[in-house]
């Protein structure tokens, strides 16, 4: 028997929430009397730790697919996927060119050594690139005041039959929050707006927030690029991702593997960090940071078993950790626990008492935990 500890990623969740922000998009789009935006699904990471296979299946309404990974990028073709593919990062040296060329990617372009390489390659056909402008994130891009003369030579590569369509990107750093995105998107359509092309903005929290910025006015086509809301994890720290509709995707369970019976004084785990106050009962479960339970949730973080909500107690360890089974006394060895998900707490609850986000929890699922796929 392996141990008790297994995710399962629902192919059903995922539609359903790419179902639920594509109305969302026709919803906004119909109030402003503009056209809906295109989707392209955020898949890196192996698709947020749900596996690009199931991806490719439950995202299989979405218009594209946006990775940073070549290699998945190939896998999503595997799996059958025939429409676009967006590579986030774009390509790295003159080989990933080969690739992009034989297995159709469109890519990202925010450097002057990605448009050098592009004027060196000899590809069958053309490239069609989303060209990346540095709005104020300052991580990739072009600058404002050398984005105008890299469009050009994109342009130029265009008539000269190596580049495709020439898209118009950028994105925001503060979507989530308070600051918002004015700022950037200042800057973005001072210097893009001239420019012709598809255009794209929005992550997650831009397309649940500010899905009006999505909806195009003119002919120009906009383009999306949730990633996490598609997961059914909030990209808020304020809102949680069942109040936009959205159902997990992941569920991370376990069970119960030994009981013990605590004293008031009695401590437990390592470095003995909690301590009993009167007699207690906790539970053993199958379940550590080397599943990529994270090991700084602290006492109180919220556990599931056998369906009543209960807390965490003690330090993560590597293979299990603690809770306390007080408002369950029926529980035993081999009762079931949900960690994060569909019968759990959400991961972003989990990710919060541990000081991170759900992103992190959910690209952090171990290899070595199994994933089974549900419909
Ligand atoms: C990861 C990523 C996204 C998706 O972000 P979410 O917050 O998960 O929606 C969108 N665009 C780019 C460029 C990204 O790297």
């Amino acid at each position: 028997m392996p141990r008790p500890i297994s995710a399962s990623v629902s192919v059903s969740a995922l539609a359903h929430n790419l179902a639920a922000v594509r109305r969302h998009l026709d919803q906004t789009a119909a109030a402003a009397s503009g056209l809906p935006p295109s989707i392209w699904a955020v898949i890196k990471a192996n698709a947020y730790g749900h596996g690009i296979e199931q991806a490719v299946a439950g995202f299989s309404k979405a218009q594209g697919l946006a990775m940073l990974d070549l290699d998945e990028a190939v896998r999503c073709r595997e799996a059958g996927w025939g429409g676009p593919i967006l590579l986030l990062e774009g390509f790295f040296n003159p080989s990933d060119l080969d690739i992009v060329d034989r297995y159709h990617l469109s890519t990202t372009v925010h450097n002057r050594e990605q448009l050098d390489m592009l004027a060196r390659a000899r590809l069958s056909r053309r490239v069609d690139i989303m060209l990346k402008l540095n709005s104020g994130m300052n991580r990739l891009g072009f600058s404002p005041a050398a984005y105008a003369a890299a469009h050009e030579r994109a342009m130029l590569l265009q008539q000269q039959g190596t580049v495709g369509s020439v898209g118009k990107m950028t994105h925001f750093a503060c979507a989530d929050g308070p600051q918002g995105v004015n700022e950037q998107l200042g800057v973005f359509n001072s210097v893009t707006h001239k420019l012709p092309g598809a255009i794209s903005v929005c992550n997650s929290a831009a397309t649940l927030r500010f899905a009006e910025i999505a909806v195009a006015s003119e002919a120009q086509a906009h383009w999306v690029r949730p990633g996490i809301c598609l997961y059914g994890a909030s990209p808020f720290a304020d809102a949680e991702a069942a109040s936009f509709g959205l159902k997990p995707a992941m569920s991370l369970r376990s069970e119960i593997i030994a009981v013990q019976e605590l004293k008031a004084g009695d401590s437990v785990g390592y470095g003995a960090i909690f301590r009993a106050e009167r007699s207690m009962r906790i539970g053993i479960v199958a379940c550590g940071y080397a599943d990529g339970y994270p090991r700084h949730a602290a006492t109180g973080t919220p556990v599931v078993v056998a369906g009543i909500r209960t807390q965490l107690v003690g330090r993560v360890s590597m293979d299990m950790l603690i809770v306390d089974l007080g408002p369950i006394p029926a529980a035993g060895v081999g009762t079931p626990v949900s960690l994060w998900g569909e019968d759990g707490p959400s991961v972003d609850e989990v990710a919060e008492a541990a000081g991170t986000i759900g992103y992190e929890l959910l690209c952090a699922l171990a290899p070595r935990v199994p994933v089974a796929r549900d419909v």
